[in-house]
């Protein structure tokens, strides 16, 4: 068990609890299922306070969520027993397909087994069609979209992480005539950036281009009924492909594409690990659904979860501590050595019960180590004081240099 929601069973009140976070930590409360990690060698029980969890919304242990999956599992077994075009169909995946659809506003969905294999499957069959396609990759996208666009075969042409001025110089330079893709995420995973979409959007309009974009890092978590964050810029519909994924936000496991009929169609039909792969448990497609209902209704995670990240920011500002973006609930913080990073990560443990993983090579290029935190909506005020605190000693321990110091380097 990984979550810091037990040390809010153990400690805390609801009266410690503000507004709209109460009502959600209540019933995850009355649930009462969240055993406690063993987080010392000397084997005595402690509790491990998570900072690095994708499940940035705490939907894995909403009760909702876990009743949904309880009852798919009493009626269908824990298997689906095949892939989506040989047995493996079930009522529950083409629910939770219509609901995803409905969610971005798009003619359909398709289900993947993984994000991973949601980017690498469509992707192939996306940029690979027409043959003559050039593609338009960002240069922090993620490994699953550079592997499709590698099997898809396209000619690929890579602009500087969210620079629209080099995106447009390689569009301009290109033959007008030729299809063109452009592949974006909206919230990157290390850095936590968010895209400039509205720019991209123009672009895409101007040079004709197909856009696909990778919300993984922001469904659930960002705009109206967590629809992510080209739809709370009201752009949604300037996206040819939007991709997220249901094992962050949503808290299950799974990915997906939305888009129009004709283009998931494609994908449905080509796409080999879509094709050639068992699909998701009847299980997890009900309790996804359940998530995604969910979060189309209530805002309180969101609205926490917002809260706790801006908290975090403001407090590693006061205590100089570098981190590479505030765009987002991704606070990334910069260490910059491999073994420092490493160290500062055991030594949060040791000290504190905090686990947060140093992310090194290949994750991020040597030398812009960091520490990758995700405050979490079932996180309180507390904790991110406690977790600040416990950052900025290991930080001056370690001499690690602080923004001022970079900055005057
Ligand atoms: N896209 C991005 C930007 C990611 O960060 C990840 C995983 O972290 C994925 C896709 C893959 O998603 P999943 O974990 O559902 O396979």
């Amino acid at each position: 068990m990984n979550h810091h929601l037990a040390s809010y069973l153990s400690g805390q009140t609801a009266d410690d609890l503000a507004g709209s976070k109460r009502e959600f930590l209540e019933i995850g409360r009355k649930s009462g299922n969240y055993p406690m990690a063993s987080a010392r060698r000397d084997g005595v029980d402690s509790e491990v306070s998570v900072w690095c969890s994708n499940d940035y919304l705490g939907m894995g242990q909403n009760p909702q969520v876990i009743a949904a999956m309880q009852a798919a599992v009493d009626t269908h077994g824990v298997g689906s027993g095949g892939s989506r075009n040989i047995g493996g169909n079930n009522h529950h995946h083409v629910l939770l397909e219509k609901e995803l659809a409905d969610l971005h506003g798009k003619e359909a969905a398709l289900l993947f087994t993984s994000g991973y294999t949601a980017n690498e499957g469509s992707l192939t069959v996306l940029a690979g069609m027409p043959k003559d396609t050039l593609v338009f990759s960002d240069a922090k996208n993620h490994a699953s979209i550079i592997d499709g666009l590698r099997h898809s075969g396209a000619k690929k042409f890579i602009f500087r992480h969210n620079d629209v001025a080099h995106l447009e110089e390689l569009l301009a330079a290109a033959p007008a005539d030729a299809p063109k893709f452009i592949v974006a995420e909206s919230v990157y995973s290390m850095s936590g950036t968010v895209a400039p979409l509205a720019q991209i959007a123009g672009l895409a309009d101007e040079y004709g281009a197909t856009t696909f974009i990778d919300e993984v890092h922001a469904v659930g978590m960002y705009g109206p009924q967590g629809a992510g964050i080209a739809a709370q810029e009201g752009i949604a519909d300037r996206f040819t492909v939007i991709m997220g994924t249901l094992a962050k936000g949503f808290g299950t496991i799974g990915g997906y594409i939305a888009g129009p009929a004709a283009l998931v169609d494609a994908v449905r039909t080509y796409a080999r690990s879509f094709v050639f792969t068992t699909s998701l448990p009847p299980s997890v497609a009900a309790a996804a659904l359940a998530s995604v209902q969910y979060l189309r209704s209530s805002d309180a995670e969101r609205k926490a979860l917002a809260e706790n990240a801006r908290y975090l920011h403001s407090l590693l500002i006061s205590a100089d501590i570098p981190f590479l973006s505030t765009d987002s609930h991704i606070v990334s913080a910069f260490v910059g050595d491999d073994d420092t990073c490493k160290r500062a990560s055991q030594l949060l443990f040791e000290r504190h019960g905090i686990y947060v993983q140093s992310i090194n090579a290949p994750s991020v290029p040597t030398g812009e180590e960091i520490l990758r935190i995700a405050p979490s909506a079932v996180h309180d005020q507390t904790d991110v004081e406690n977790f600040a605190h416990a950052l900025h000693g290991i930080w001056k321990e370690l001499n690690i240099p602080t923004a001022s110091a970079r900055d005057a380097r």
